[in-house]
C-alpha cells in the first residue's frame, strides 16, 4: 500500500465515526428556527412567536439606562453567579407575598438566561437516564427534547376537547385532563410532572381542582413538579393563577419557573428565574455554575427595579402586573371577533397571549397533500405566510410525534401586538374571507 493511501484511508475511517454525541439524536428539527425564518422571509403581519410588538413600559426601558449610564461602573462586570443581589432580593420578597412564606433570596431563588435555561437547568439537575417525566399535551415545544437530553423519558398526557352544546365559542377551559388518565402515567418510575399554567399554546389556567388532582398525584408518587408559570400575570375575565407550590405538600417538590421577559413585554433581555426549596435548587445551582455561570449584570438590575416599582404597587390600578392582563385581554377579544367574524373558530384563551383557531373551513383553500410526512397544518401555516402575508403556528407543533397527526386542524395565534398589527391580520383575514 502506499503511504498516499493509507493517509486518505485514516482520514476516512476518522469521518465515519459520527460527531454528534447520542443525546443529540432525534432531536435536532426545531419548529422555531423554522417558522421564525418563515416569517422573516414572506409575512405582512406576523402573529406566530409569542413576543409583544409594543414597547416594554417606560419604568423598565429607564431604570435600563439608568442602570447603564448612572454612576455605578461596577454595573457592567460580573455580578453574584446565582443573581444580581438586588433581584433574587425582590423577587424573594415578591414571591413571599404570593406565597405566603418566607423565602431566602441566596437559596429560595435562582437567575437564569431566561425561562428557557431555567427549565434546562430543571430538567439536568433533576432528571436521570431511565426517569420518566410527565408532560401535559399540548406543551411548549422544548420540554420533550430538554427531558431526552437528560436521559429521561417523555410520558404524555393529553388535555381533551369537549367541546361547549350551546353553540358557544369553545374556551380554553373546555380542553381538560381525564383524571383517571392522568393517574394511570404514574408509576414508580415517574420522578416529575411538567405542569404550564397558563399554557402555551392553548391559553388554558387550570383551576384548583385540576391543580390538586395534580398535587395528590405528586405527593402519593413522590413526584416533583416542574411548573412552568412564565405567563402568570396574563389571566383573564377575572380568573385567577393559582400557584400549585401554595397547595398542600408541594412547596417541597415543586420548581417555580418565571421570565422577565413575559412579566414586563422585554423577551429580548432574557431574564428569567427559579423560585423553590433550597433541597432542589441546590442541585439548580450546580448546573447553572457549569454551563452558564452567571446572567447579564445590567438586565437584572433593571429588571430589580422593576419588581421594586410593582412590589410597591401591588394591586393596584397603576400596577404593570394590573394594567397589562387588561390590555390584552381587550386584544384577545378584537382577534376572538375577527377570527369569529371569517369563520376560523377561536378557542378563547382565559390566558397567556396565544389564541388557537379552527381551520377547518378554510381547508379547501390548501388542499391535503395524501401520505406526506408533514402534517396539514405545517402546510396550511406555511401556505398562509407565503400566500396571504399571515404567519401563525401550527399546533401540532406542541404534541408528541405520536399524537402530533390528531390535532392537526388548528394554528396559533400570538395576540400581543399593537392595534395596527391585529387590524392588519383582520384585514387579510376579511380580504381572504372575499375572496373565497
Ligand atoms: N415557557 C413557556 C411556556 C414559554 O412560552 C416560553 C417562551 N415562549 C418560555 C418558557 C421561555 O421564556 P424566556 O423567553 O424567558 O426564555
Amino acid at each position: 500500500v502506499k503511504p498516499s493511501n493509507l493517509l486518505s484511508f485514516s482520514l476516512q475511517a476518522k469521518m465515519s465515526r459520527p460527531v454528534q454525541a447520542r443525546r443529540l439524536e432525534g432531536i435536532d428539527k426545531n419548529i422555531w428556527v423554522e417558522f421564525v425564518k418563515l416569517a422573516a422571509t414572506y409575512s405582512k403581519v406576523n402573529l406566530g412567536q409569542g413576543f409583544p410588538d409594543f414597547p416594554a413600559p417606560d419604568f423598565l426601558t429607564e431604570a435600563f439606562m439608568r442602570a447603564l449610564g448612572g454612576g455605578n461602573h461596577m454595573l457592567h462586570q460580573y455580578t453574584r453567579a446565582f443573581g444580581h443581589p438586588p433581584l433574587v432580593k425582590v423577587l424573594a420578597q415578591f414571591f413571599a407575598k404570593l406565597l405566603g412564606r418566607d423565602l431566602d433570596p441566596m437559596t429560595n431563588v435562582m437567575v437564569t438566561v431566561g425561562a428557557y435555561q431555567a427549565l434546562f437547568c430543571c430538567f439536568q439537575a433533576l432528571v436521570d437516564e431511565g426517569d420518566e417525566v410527565i408532560i401535559i399535551e399540548p406543551f411548549f415545544d422544548c420540554y420533550e427534547p430538554m427531558v431526552k437530553m437528560a436521559g429521561g423519558t417523555p410520558v404524555f398526557v393529553p388535555l381533551r376537547p369537549n367541546p361547549p352544546k350551546d353553540g358557544k365559542l369553545m374556551s380554553s377551559a373546555d380542553w381538560q385532563l381525564d383524571p383517571d388518565e392522568l393517574a394511570s402515567k404514574f408509576s414508580e418510575r415517574t420522578k416529575a410532572i411538567v405542569l404550564n399554567s397558563p399554557n402555551n399554546p392553548l391559553g388554558k389556567v387550570f383551576s384548583h381542582g385540576e391543580l390538586g388532582l395534580i398535587a395528590e398525584l405528586c405527593v402519593k408518587h413522590d413526584v416533583l413538579c416542574i411548573s412552568d408559570e412564565v405567563y402568570e400575570w396574563l389571566v383573564y375575565d377575572g380568573k385567577q393563577h393559582i400557584r400549585i407550590a401554595s397547595l398542600q405538600g408541594m412547596w417541597d417538590r415543586t420548581v417555580i419557573v418565571g421570565s422577565a421577559g413575559k412579566t414586563f413585554s422585554a423577551t429580548g433581555w432574557k431574564v428569567g428565574w427559579v423560585v423553590g426549596p433550597d433541597r432542589l435548587l441546590q442541585h439548580l445551582r450546580t448546573v447553572h455554575q457549569n454551563s452558564v455561570y452567571h446572567c447579564a449584570t445590567i438586565a437584572q438590575e433593571a429588571v430589580a427595579q422593576g419588581f421594586q416599582r410593582e412590589l410597591m404597587l401591588y394591586g393596584k390600578p397603576e400596577s404593570y402586573f394590573v394594567q397589562l392582563p387588561r390590555e390584552l385581554q381587550q386584544k384577545r377579544d378584537w382577534l376572538v371577533q375577527s377570527l369569529d367574524g371569517v369563520g376560523m373558530k377561536p378557542i378563547v384563551p382565559e390566558g397567556t397571549y396565544f389564541l388557537v383557531a379552527d381551520i377547518s373551513q378554510f381547508k379547501s383553500d390548501v388542499p391535503d397533500v395524501p401520505n406526506s410526512d408533514e402534517p396539514y397544518d405545517y402546510r396550511f401555516a406555511k401556505w398562509m405566510v407565503k400566500n396571504k402575508g399571515l404567519a401563525a403556528i401550527p399546533l401540532s407543533a406542541f404534541y408528541s410525534e405520536a399524537h402530533k397527526n390528531n390535532y392537526t386542524n388548528f394554528i396559533r395565534f400570538c395576540f400581543a401586538k399593537e392595534e395596527a398589527t391585529l387590524k392588519a391580520a383582520n384585514d387579510i383575514l376579511q380580504k381572504w374571507k372575499q375572496e373565497k
